[in-house]
Parts: C-alpha cells; sequence; structure tokens
C-alpha cells in the first residue's frame, strides 16, 4: 500500500508531469518489464548487503559462495567472522558486510523467533525503515530494493544511476543526495511503475547516460533533459 500523497504545490504537479512523461518514453522505446514473482525477503536483504560498492557480478559470486559454504542461515549465523569474511571476499569490504550480515540473522532470530524476514511481507515501505532502519547498512536503498524487486511494493529505489539520470534530466536539484533524491521522487513516480521506471533509468544510465560522456545524440529523452538543454544553448 502506498502512503497517501501530500497535496502538491504546482511546481511539484508540472514535475510529476514531466517524469510521467519521462517513464512513458522510456516505455513506448525501450517497452513494458514484467515484475518477478516474489522470493525469500530474508535472502534478498542478505544479497543486498553484499552488493553494496560492488558490481552485480561479485556480488552474485559472493552470494553463491555463502549459499554453498552454509547449509542454513542459522549456520551463517554462526559462522567464525573471519571465516564467513573469506567466504564473501570477493564482494569487497567483506569484514563489514559479514559483521553486518550476522548483525541481521542476530535480529530476525532474536526478534521474530526464527531466521526469517517475512514479516515485511505485510509492511509498507515506512514500516519496513522502522522494522530495520536501525541496523548497520540497512539504509533506504536497501530497503527499497528488497520491498521493490523481491516483495512487489511499489516504490522507487535510487541507486547511483537512478541518482545521476534524475538529476540530469531535471527531476531533482542537482545538490540533491541519494536520500533526498530517494524522498522527492516517491511522490514523482506514476504509480505502478517504479519498478518498470527504475531498470529504464539503470539500463540507460548503463548504455546511454554514462557518468563521463553520455551520449546524448542517441537519447529519445533529450528534449525533457535539463542537462541536453544546458549543454546545447546557442
Ligand atoms: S539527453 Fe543526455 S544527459 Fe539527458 S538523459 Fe539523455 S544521455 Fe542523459
Amino acid at each position: 500500500m502506498r502512503k497517501p500523497p501530500d497535496p502538491m504545490t504546482a511546481s511539484q504537479r508540472t514535475l510529476q508531469n514531466k517524469v510521467a512523461k519521462v517513464c512513458q518514453l522510456f516505455e513506448e522505446n525501450v517497452g513494458e518489464i514484467d515484475h518477478p514473482t516474489t522470493a525469500d525477503p530474508l535472502a534478498s536483504l542478505v544479497e543486498t548487503l553484499l552488493s553494496h560498492n560492488t558490481n552485480d557480478r561479485n556480488r552474485d559470486i559472493a552470494f553463491k559462495n555463502l549459499l554453498e559454504t552454509y547449509p542454513d542461515w542459522e549456520a551463517v549465523h554462526h559462522a567464525p567472522h573471519e571465516e564467513l569474511a573469506q567466504v564473501v571476499r570477493v564482494a569487497g569490504l567483506n569484514r563489514q558486510k559479514a559483521k553486518r550480515i550476522q548483525e541481521l540473522l542476530a535480529y530476525v532470530k532474536e526478534t521474530h523467533g526464527e531466521y526469517t524476514a517475512d514479516f515485511l511481507r505485510e509492511m509498507t515501505f515506512e514500516e519496513a525503515v522502522e522494522e530495520l532502519g536501525h541496523l548497520k547498512g540497512m539504509g533506504f536503498k536497501t530497503i527499497a530494493v528488497v520491498m521493490c524487486f523481491t516483495l512487489g511494493v511499489d516504490v522507487f529505489p535510487v541507486d547511483t544511476h537512478v541518482h545521476r539520470l534524475s538529476k540530469r534530466i531535471g527531476f531533482v536539484p542537482e545538490k540533491y543526495d541519494a536520500v533526498k533524491t530517494f524522498k522527492a521522487m516517491r511522490p514523482l513516480v506514476p504509480e505502478g511503475k517504479s519498478y518498470q521506471f527504475h531498470l529504464h533509468l539503470i539500463t540507460h544510465g548503463r548504455q546511454v547516460c554514462h557518468a563521463r560522456k553520455p551520449k546524448c545524440e542517441e537519447c529519445f529523452v533529450r528534449e525533457h533533459c535539463l542537462y541536453y538543454f544546458q549543454n546545447n544553448r546557442n
């Protein structure tokens, strides 16, 4: 369930229309993306913790190593810290990540009596933040990724690509950090489009709107893009 929106100002409504237009352009030019079926939210939380500051490939290898080394979450929870750190080493920041994974497992076991995060299935995004936000590594981005990708909640995660594109296109001011961008984008993304729009922007950031040299001449968004406008004025 989505939080009821606060009343919007005229400029917010203009922005909302802009986001809707760009969202629609992606749908028309790239296509619709089906939302996958739901998966285990605890596994998804651990996987997302492993994804911090690394690429998808290293995250996947680290997560696979973890699943192949330990028979269940209890074994991961009680594994010697240094051993777990070596198992997930490829993901980088491995000692910190091992600690955060074990803190998460300790928390769910102590609070819910078993190794599960299924309680998230009944929660809104705000409730999930209240439940897990005090744990290290459980910021808005991590919780939003799990709620959106794994549980199908209509919340729009902001990763590095989404953040960059949101600023360039002009959805949010250049000076906004990722948390401010996340909060600003929530009421702007059309209802039911969070997952698809997030993936469209990530792919566009990887393939077209590169951090260093965006390929604006190839970009179907350019007529709506602040960066393009600012860099192509005569
Ligand atoms: S026009 Fe350029 S800066 Fe704007 S979204 Fe496209 S590639 Fe990025």
